[in-house]
């Protein structure tokens, strides 16, 4: 048997690439994608990675500027960790966690993530993906006060254009307005505060007096509910998809004050921010705060597997485990062997080859520098990034950073130059974001950044040229 599996030709597909898009648009329903505009403009189809690329069925080599979405950390095609998913799949494929059971990759995973969350964050209940573990953390804090005798301390406070995932519970958790307005969402029992986005809110008053404010509404919040009404308060470190968000350095340090006065649960949704996107394990680590609850996903496996989770405080696991009962949750899922077995790899890998390290001391620093070059260009009113997230605010006027007249148009624009140019970045509106592999090298950076100036060069005078540079 093994030698007819090794005949076998490598996994690629055959098809050309109009066929490919053809049978796509005929049967495939994409995620956040506008099917009509997809079927004028064609899928992009992508065949292979390697590194910090990606190249096209036809070939086309890009950047991948934003690490797929924002999870390939290792980058892409390391061969360790197809050996170990084949190795777990042969050894025990599948076996669940229900009624009283585990497995060697689960209890490995578990305790190693023990190990690398901060002091206090010990216990790890395995979800599927992001939205899946917000679900969880939803359902958690309502049973964890209720297991107390508080059930109607079961409020949780949000962010607007907060993102928390794409599921009922998860989608009500984010504040963004487009998400709420299809499928009567929120649910009930979430209310949003504002963002701390100092750029397009706040610049009226200095970065730390608006943290502060920001970081109040949450009191406020709490003011005139009730703190018997309130079982927690979750938010990402830095705000990744509502378009790298960095708060101000005043706010989380105000928000965990808030939390720790008022008996909330305090979550940090470290799913973009998590496994060295920073420069440090978790997000939180580098606001030297220290949270209940994290949502984790994404950079677990460095996406090479589904997988994501709720590390929780020892006092949450405790408290559930003393007051006895089931929790009455889990997913067919939780804690896949193949996928824990494949992030306990990338975890090695991640620690082995010093990756987080070198983002926090070495090409971390590099990519800030190059960034807030960015700044100086003529189309950018801001150039903002921590660790290996940034934005750029674009702005037809650069004096004022007024907004553009017509919002959303110049992102797009500068998107698709960026692509036709090889280059993947992502638009929110009119800031363009990036979130590179954390094993992106300093040459890298400088084809990065210089790919990103000569990209504005052009969508400046596209801009121009179609009447859109004014506000
Ligand atoms: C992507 C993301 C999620 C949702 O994760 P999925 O795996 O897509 O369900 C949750 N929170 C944050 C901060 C994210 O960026």
């Amino acid at each position: 048997m093994g030698n007819s599996m090794e005949n076998l030709p490598p996994i690629s597909n055959q098809k050309p690439t109009g066929i490919l898009q053809e049978l796509d648009l005929a049967h495939h329903v994409h995620p956040f994608t506008d099917q009509k505009v997809l079927r004028s403009e064609k899928p992009r189809i992508i065949a292979r990675g390697e590194g910090i690329y990606i190249f096209d069925n036809d070939g086309n080599k890009y950047l991948d500027g934003m690490a797929g979405l924002w999870c390939v950390n290792i980058g892409y095609g390391r061969s360790e960790l197809a050996t170990v998913a084949k190795k777990q799949m042969e050894e025990l494929s599948y076996y669940n966690t229900f009624f009283q059971t585990s497995h060697p990759p689960a209890i490995e995973l578990a305790s190693k993530l023990a190990s690398l969350a901060p002091e206090g964050l010990n216990n790890v209940f395995y979800s599927g993906s992001g939205s899946e573990a917000n679900e969880t953390n939803i359902r958690l804090v309502r049973h964890y006060w209720a297991s107390l005798g508080k059930p109607e301390k079961s409020i949780i406070v949000s962010r607007k254009n907060a993102y928390h995932g794409s599921s009922m519970g998860a989608a009500s958790l984010g504040g963004m307005q487009p998400m709420h307005l299809q499928g009567g969402l929120p649910i009930p029992g979430i209310i949003h505060i504002s963002q701390p986005y100092w750029y397009g809110e706040g610049r009226d008053v200095s970065p730390n007096e608006f943290g502060l404010m920001k970081a109040r509404e949450l009191e406020e919040v709490i003011q005139k509910h009730g703190p018997e009404k309130i079982g927690a308060f979750i938010a990402e470190p830095i705000q990744g998809a509502g378009g790298v968000i960095i708060p101000p350095d005043t706010y989380w340090p105000e928000i965990e004050r808030i939390c720790r006065e008022n008996d909330l649960l305090l979550i940090a949704d470290e799913v973009i921010c998590g496994f060295g996107r920073l420069g440090s394990w978790f997000g939180c680590q580098k606001y030297g705060i220290k949270p209940d609850i994290m949502t984790i996903a994404k950079g677990l496996s460095s996406g090479y597997q589904p997988i994501g989770g709720s590390i929780v405080s020892t006092k949450i696991a405790d408290t559930l485990e003393q007051k006895g009962g089931e929790f009455n949750h889990g997913y067919t899922y939780s804690a896949h062997p193949v996928a824990a077995a494949v992030s306990l790899e990338n975890l090695r890998i991640l620690e082995e080859e010093k990756i987080i390290e070198k983002v926090n001391s070495n090409t971390g620093k590099h990519m800030g520098e190059r960034w807030r070059a960015l700044g100086e260009h003529q189309l950018v009113g801001e150039a903002r990034i921590k660790g290996l997230m940034g934005a750029l605010e674009l702005t037809p006027n650069k004096l004022s950073k007024a907004p553009f007249k017509n919002p959303g148009q110049a992102g797009i624009i500068t998107r698709n130059i960026c692509i036709r140019h090889g280059l993947i970045m992502r638009a929110v509106e009119d800031k363009m974001i990036i979130s590179p592999p954390l094993i992106i090298q300093k040459s890298e950076i400088d084809e990065l950044t210089d790919l990103v100036w000569k990209s504005l060069d052009i969508a400046q005078k596209e801009l121009s040229l179609k009447g859109l540079l004014v506000s």
